[in-house]
């Protein structure tokens, strides 16, 4: 190694150590919420329309000049799409923010940007991780400039940084990013989840309820994280038992219609995928790459194909990706790339899911940036 090199390196191992007692210091004291929280639709009879915003990625490049001007244009997409369809909620089905390319201390700033122009609306919502809002950072490396000197990996084995815990430097984590969003926001619906199931976060269940009887549900709506960042890609045996218990406890007979939320998709998406194009039973416009799945499937979609109150899941994660597929009696969604951080050039949109109440049915269409509407499908009944 050059001097110049030993310098870089020495440097870097002091960034590291300085930032991972920063950390150290944070105790995430937790504020307590109610658990449930309830979503009336509002006049008698009205649908419940809810936009799902789908990978968004703030602060994606956050050391260029472009990258911020990414989190500009995610910010026009959201606005159109809620100026246009003026939905009751919306879900940020994940990668809200690229976390392994922000370096500063508390990336709920750009979680906060994320959310700012539903909130600047008015319009309540929930929040599910994706496999990058708690990634660990990742050292650019434009930032070694001597030739020949590699990124750091952690744990540095024969260097002057010694032991795991120089080394931990893993950004803003998830319980951390979501007490952030719930103590802030008023409107903000998201839940910690019970903590059995910590690390993973959030898993939570929200009622929609009928405007003329308060007491009885239209639709349970389901958030489950699905992993990636700091463990994982997969929703555990843990997460379907807390499942399978909690559908017991509040839905014994399946009377209500379960709507579910998370962001990787599972792997019988695999199974389900058009093969060229879109063709039916599947609707939708972009099917330009392969369904990147869950590293396992451990017993989830087992319990949702077997409720017969299970009636869609909506992913998000392929931002090449924007078709529904009917599997058994549920309809296996992908969301529509929203944000202008993350891969892909698609045009950026939103996918809208509307509840009727009389009769019950979901509808969903996506909602284009330009303001355009295509992909409408009647997923249930
Ligand atoms: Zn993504």
């Amino acid at each position: 190694m050059t001097e110049t090199g030993q310098f870089l390196f020495f440097t870097s191992c002091l960034y590291i150590i300085i930032y991972s007692l920063i950390i150290c210091t944070v105790v995430v004291a937790l504020p307590t919420k109610p658990e449930g929280y309830d979503l009336r639709p509002g006049a008698a009879d009205a649908p419940f329309k809810i936009a799902l915003f789908a990978d968004l990625h703030f602060g994606e490049a956050e050391s260029t000049e472009w990258g911020p001007l990414q989190d500009v244009n995610s910010t026009r997409v959201m606005s159109s799409v809620l100026d246009h369809e003026t939905p009751e909620f919306v879900i940020y089905l994940g990668d809200v923010i690229t976390a392994n390319n922000i370096l500063i201390r508390n990336a709920s700033l750009y979680w906060d940007q994320a959310i700012s122009p539903t909130r600047a609306r008015g319009i309540p919502w929930a929040s599910v991780f994706g496999n990058h809002d708690d990634a660990a950072f990742e050292w650019p490396i434009e930032w070694f400039s001597a030739p020949g000197i590699p990124k750091i990996h952690c744990p540095v084995a024969n260097s002057s940084c010694s032991g795991k815990e120089d080394c931990s430097f893993q950004g803003t984590q998830r319980l951390e990013l979501m007490k952030n969003e719930i103590e802030l926001n008023t409107l903000s619906h998201s839940r910690y989840g019970p903590k059995g199931l910590w690390p993973s976060v959030s898993n939570y269940v929200l009622q929609v309820l009928s405007s003329e009887d308060p007491k009885s549900a239209v639709a349970f709506l389901y958030f489950l994280d699905s992993g990636g960042g700091s463990y994982p890609e997969v929703i555990s045996g843990a997460q379907a038992e807390w499942f399978r218990q909690k559908a017991l406890e509040i839905n014994p007979d399946s009377s209500v219609p379960e709507i579910i939320f998370w962001h990787i998709p599972s792997r019988v998406y695999e199974k389900v995928a058009p093969k060229f194009g879109i063709h039916k039973p599947c609707v939708g416009s972009l099917n330009e790459e392969q369904v990147a799945p869950q590293e396992a499937e451990m017993g989830m979609m087992k319990l949702l194909v077997e409720r017969k109150s299970a009636k869609a899941i909506f992913v998000g994660h392929n931002h090449g990706l924007d078709w529904c597929c009917p599997h058994k009696e549920l309809w296996l969604c992908f969301a529509r790339h929203t944000g202008y951080g993350g891969y892909g050039n698609w045009d950026r949109g939103a996918r809208i899911v509307e509840i009727t109440q009389k009769p019950f049915s979901v509808k969903s269409w996506i909602r284009m940036e330009d303001g355009n509407v295509h992909s409408e499908v009647v997923l249930s009944p």
